[in-house]
């Protein structure tokens, strides 16, 4: 088996390694090349770091690293702010230890079952990932121990921070050994998160990966917010209707490169796959066939693509989005060479949503959404292409043919209309010329995209919800009963934290919140689909099933942060955090005074 060479110089576990050349990673991200070797040093970090920077494995690879198996104690804790993201976790810890015999690894949030967590807790775990407030009742129960811990990390400390988990978070690292390194990870740095860093870390390594602005003329960009529609069907959707000569898509694992290549292969393109595991002769080659045409498409990862100088390179597809800002640039200089103008598109989970505006920032450009080819844009070029093709046909010495035709014509008395039509049918069977019409649920899943309760995959599979300032539009708002109080000793944080882990809901979805003696009233997005509803009255918070019900209509609504901003104008300070913070659970759990209550700011949002 190789090695994961890019992987090698950082001191990884040998078991790590050949887990990461398994899965196919050809070099440490910048988050990952920074961080590694300070956590495997034993360090405290904080690092500035978002989703899809590859944040996860930079803590799961040196933590795994200096696992001891035969010590069958929590030496690892993952504090996460939502289930989702415990899962998340987990499973790449799960992933990156599949060489390592006998890990455990757990994840623990409120809502799943208590007893199989005990269950496994005595069974002896080596990490745990956990949502603050379920690990902090496991640690009060005396069934989480933490006297073997050697390293805490805080993944997302910001979004704890927004779903009112400071509490939480300053008890368990108050009760952590003294010895214990502290890994801290953040998009933002608001003040309490700072205040954590310098109340608990030890001269904390600052890891933060700057970016160079750059421009890139020539070059049209535009993204897909990757939500409802797999990015592989979005993908081919794009490619049927652009008008392009070459192509390169970028991936992130040369395994994917392989696949993504198969796949579009598949699919009528010829398409190949360039990544570092190849020779450079065999690169060269296949580079070589993309610049003479025998292939159009060439699936790469970012050190097989560097520095490829073709000039029918006309789009640039980032279909898994780059780390930082400078990898993008240098993806998208593979096309507008030579003069000529390049097409630079876009995938960007709703999580990602940050990465897409520091890319804005960054080239100094707005990038515009794109929307994917409708069923009848696509139709309509196949139509066309295929009228193309047939003028061309026209121009052979058909004669021959007419003659079979027009003997056909007589034999069955039909019009030369239903003759040229039955023909048609025929040659277009491989790919057909009038679509079916999508099903229901591709429907409804269209249409509900912007509010964030599409049909929803698998809990595993589900992305965490993208927030109203993805689309900048605000959201109409639905009161709900639950039946839990204050008589209950409710706190309007239990409430955020059950609803928006049970409903799989981002919190920036949860508005105004009222404490009454025996029941309160949420403000949820107006529309949430019926199953949605029903796990929602199962879900217990201190205990009580919330029951809930709807009051109709909320005199509410979450409002929406502005369109892309101009580059050149700060981003990441929309309204909505400062909102959360100041509304948060936090401090509505100090501030009972204010009568319990949780609100939006209103009006026009800053930002
Ligand atoms: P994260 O920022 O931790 O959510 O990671 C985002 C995605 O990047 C995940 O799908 C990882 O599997 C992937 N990833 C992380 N590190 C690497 C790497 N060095 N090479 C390729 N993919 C990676």
């Amino acid at each position: 088996m190789t090695t994961a060479s890019g992987f090698a110089d950082l001191g990884l576990s040998v078991a790590v390694q050949k887990a990461l050349s398994r899965i196919g990673y050809e070099q440490p991200s910048p988050i990952q090349a920074a961080s590694i070797p300070h956590i495997l040093a034993g360090k405290d970090i904080l690092g500035t770091a978002q989703t899809g920077t590859g944040k996860t494995a930079a803590f799961a690879l040196p933590t795994l690293s200096r696992i001891n198996l035969k010590d069958a104690s929590p030496q690892v804790l993952v504090l996460a702010p939502t289930r989702e993201l415990a899962i998340q976790v987990a499973e790449a810890f799960q992933n990156y230890a599949s060489d390592l015999k006998g890990f455990h690894v757990l994840p623990i949030y409120g809502g799943s079952s208590m007893s199989n967590q005990l269950r496994m807790l005595k069974r002896g775990v080596h990490v745990i990932v956990g949502t603050p407030g379920r690990v902090m009742d496991h640690m009060r129960r005396g069934t989480l121990k933490l006297d073997n811990l050697q390293t805490v990390v805080l993944d997302e400390a910001d979004e704890m921070l927004r779903m009112g988990f400071i509490d939480d978070i300053n008890w368990i690292l108050e009760h952590k050994p003294d010895a214990c390194q502290v890994a801290l990870f953040s998009a933002t740095m608001p003040r309490p998160i700072r205040k954590v860093a310098e109340t608990y870390l030890k001269d904390p390594q600052e890891v933060k990966i700057e970016s160079e602005t750059a421009t890139v003329e020539r070059i049209t960009q535009r993204y897909w917010k990757a939500v409802g529609t797999h990015k592989l069907d979005a993908l081919t959707r794009i490619l049927e209707v652009e008008d392009f000569d070459g192509v390169i898509i970028f991936v992130r694992t040369k395994t994917l490169t392989v696949e993504l290549a198969d796949k579009l292969e598949a699919r009528g393109h010829s398409a190949a796959a360039i990544n570092g595991d190849m020779s450079q002769q065999l690169r060269e080659r296949t580079i070589e066939q993309l610049k003479s045409g025998k292939i159009d498409i060439l699936v790469a990862t970012d050190v097989a693509a560097r520095g490829i100088d073709v000039t029918r390179v006309s789009h640039v597809v980032n279909y898994d989005i780059p780390y930082d800002t400078e990898a993008y640039v240098h993806r998208i200089g593979r096309t507008g060479r030579a003069g000529r103008d390049g097409n630079a598109i876009l995938f960007v989970a709703p999580r990602e949503r940050r990465m897409l505006r520091a890319i804005e920032q960054a080239t100094r450009q707005v990038i515009t959404p794109m929307e994917l080819p409708s069923r009848e844009q696509v139709q309509e070029r196949r139509i066309d292409q295929f009228k193309d093709e047939l003028d061309k046909a026209m121009t052979a010495d058909l004669k021959e043919f007419n003659h079979i035709v027009e003997q056909f014509r007589q034999q069955r008395d039909a019009s030369a209309e239903q003759v040229a039509a039955a023909l048609l049918y025929l040659i277009q069977q491989d790919k057909p010329l009038i679509l079916p019409e999508p099903s229901k649920p591709e429907r409804n899943r269209r249409n509900d995209e912007s509010i964030g309760f599409e049909d929803r995959p698998p809990r595993e599979k589900r992305e965490r919800q993208p927030r109203p300032d993805f689309d900048g539009q605000p959201i109409a708002m639905e009161r709900f009963r639950i039946a839990v109080g204050r008589d209950h000793q409710v706190k309007p944080g239990d409430i955020v934290g059950a609803i928006a882990n049970e409903a799989d809901l981002s919190s920036a979805y949860i508005g105004h919140i009222k404490l009454h003696d025996d029941y309160s009233t949420v403000d949820l997005p107006a529309g949430m689909p019926k199953e949605v509803q029903d796990l929602l009255k199962g879900v217990r918070v201190r205990n009580q099933p919330l029951q809930l019900q709807s009051e109709g209509p909320a005199d509410d609504f979450i409002p929406g942060a502005p369109k892309p901003r101009r580059p050149g104008r700060p981003g990441g300070k929309g309204g909505k955090h400062q909102r959360h913070q100041s509304g948060g659970r936090g401090e509505g759990r100090s501030g009972r005074d204010s009568g319990g209550e949780r609100r939006h700011s209103r009006g026009k949002p800053r930002g």
